[in-house]
């Protein structure tokens, strides 16, 4: 393939991928954004495997085919709880990637640098690697935590900040000692560079409480996209600088939107070490919870005219999404007023729970961000919240010293009845007990969110006979 053509499918590519991006922000066009990401992707692919900086064939069939078959098996298996972990060990695939790229091109440089393009393209390396490492050690980290393989606790190590610093001077330094180091002879203070990069990234990460690990996953993320544009401008390929600035950027605007859903500072994210807080929250609340059973849930859905649900983590662990759409169809069928209410880190991941409902053919637009429905509850008979706590936990509105202060929530409350489907008392993934549980409005329908969901579900059917239609316009 001529250098032309090849440049036109690089441009062809970069469309697609922006476009892909685009339909990736809303749920309606979800797909269409999937399927321009995998063709941008066949493209670059295609178009790279034939030009003619391409001559090793061999190698790029028996390193592509089992990676192909390897992804395909791990993206298929996992399940949708498993998603965090999966993301965070891709992105530690891309720091890798980066790290070992910059190892081959510092090796066997391009033979017509010089001068200056020789000492650019040396920091090119050395940045990317150093990106690379951090991304590669962190994501395994950080996926460990999600796994439960390593302790979702923050492990705080005496002065961590003071060795983090001292470890970054010592970079700045062997990068001084690698600039001025001639052909290959820069390999001992590259080598020594990335296993103290990789250092960082176990102290960086280790230092984050298991609740925030989302986030993090999401930060680095957009590591490893600045890794791959590092990459990119050590082999002079336009298309990974231009994915890796999108992969970057993007990872960037998630993270710092899902900081302010959780009420978190971005800057603190950056420098790791966040939701660190010596608050254990309160353990218990004071009085008494009411429970209640599957007929009577299904009597309070007879007799709403307006429902609101809320599914949270718990929903996508009992994977209730079908009897929740199924529910949601029967009471619209009948006249009611049905509405999800999404908070924007419901789940574990961003969109976690939209996808479950997309699955689910829940139609999108009953499916309302918090903002668009935080108003509403008070008007509001009924809310059933399937699996959500800390989304729903009032202490982040009335309590200034928990974790969860000032943390946006939905405001379930406010509505004339709320039925709480999980199996316990317990906290959620914050640890903040939540005194809505306690509330004299709220009842406790307490079991597997499947078992009850599924249960509401027959009960419902087999009384729709009976119920009068309160059909209205808008409902
Ligand atoms: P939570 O983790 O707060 O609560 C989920 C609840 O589901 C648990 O309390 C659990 O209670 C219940 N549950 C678990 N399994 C089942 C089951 N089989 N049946 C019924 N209930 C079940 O979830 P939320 O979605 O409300 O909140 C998300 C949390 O994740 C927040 O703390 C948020 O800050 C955090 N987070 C999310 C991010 C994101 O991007 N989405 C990013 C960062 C953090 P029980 O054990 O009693 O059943």
């Amino acid at each position: 393939m001529s250098n032309d053509l090849l440049t036109v499918a690089y441009i062809a590519a970069s469309i697609l991928f922006i476009l892909s991006l685009g339909g990736l922000s809303n749920p309606e066009t979800a797909k269409r954004g999937n399927l321009y990401g995998v063709a941008g992707m066949v493209v670059a692919l295609g178009a790279t495997a034939i030009s003619t900086q391409v001559t090793g064939y061999g190698v790029l069939f028996v390193s592509m085919v089992p990676a192909i078959w390897i992804g395909g098996l791990i993206a298929t298996r996992a399940a949708m709880t498993a998603l965090p972990q999966l993301v965070g060990l891709l992105n530690g695939f891309g720091g890798l990637a980066a790290v070992l790229v910059g190892y081959a091109s510092y090796l066997n440089p391009d033979a017509s640098l010089a001068g200056i393009d020789l000492t650019i393209h040396k920091v090119e390396v050395f940045v990317g690697v150093f990106i690379g490492a951090v991304t590669f050690i962190g994501s395994l980290i950080a996926c460990g935590k999600l796994q439960g393989w390593v302790s979702s606790k923050a492990v705080l190590l005496p002065a961590r900040h003071l060795v983090n610093i001292a470890l970054l001077g010592t970079v700045i330094g062997l990068g001084y000692t690698y600039m001025t180091l001639q052909d290959t002879a820069g390999l001992l203070p590259l080598g020594i560079m990335t296993a103290i990069a990789s250092l960082l990234g176990v102290t960086l990460v280790l230092a984050i409480g298991g609740a925030d690990m989302p986030v993090v996953i999401s930060i680095l993320n957009s590591y490893s996209g600045w890794g791959a544009a590092a990459a990119g401008f050590m082999l002079n390929n336009d298309l990974l600088i231009i994915t890796g600035a999108l992969v970057g950027s993007s990872g960037l605007i998630l993270s710092y939107i899902m900081c302010q859903a959780m009420n978190r500072s971005f800057a603190n994210v950056l420098l790791g070490g966040f939701g660190n807080t010596n608050y254990q929250g309160s353990a218990t609340v004071e009085g008494e919870a009411t429970a209640t059973s599957v007929e009577e849930t299904v009597e309070l859905l007879n007799a709403a005219s307006s429902v609101i649900i809320v599914p949270g983590y718990g929903m996508a662990v009992a994977q209730a999404q079908h009897a929740v759409a199924e529910i949601t169809k029967t009471l619209r069928d009948r006249g009611t007023q049905v509405r999800f209410g999404i908070h924007p880190v419901a789940g574990r991941l961003p969109g976690h729970m939209n996808v479950l409902l997309a699955e689910a053919n829940v139609p999108y637009d009953i499916v309302l961000e918090m903002d668009e429905i935080n108003d509403d509850f008070a008007a509001t008979d009924v809310v059933l919240v399937i699996g959500a706590n800390d989304t729903v936990n009032p202490s982040a509105l009335e309590d200034p010293h928990s974790p969860m202060a000032g943390m946006p929530v939905l405001e379930v409350w406010h509505s004339q009845t709320v039925v709480v489907l999980k199996r316990s008392l317990s906290a959620g993934y914050a640890g903040v007990a939540n005194p809505l549980f306690y509330k004299d409005n709220t009842q406790m329908l307490y079991g597997d969110a499947r078992t009850n969901v599924s249960a509401v579900l027959s009960q419902l059917t087999s009384t729709q006979a009976g119920v009068p239609a309160l059909a209205s316009a808008g409902r």
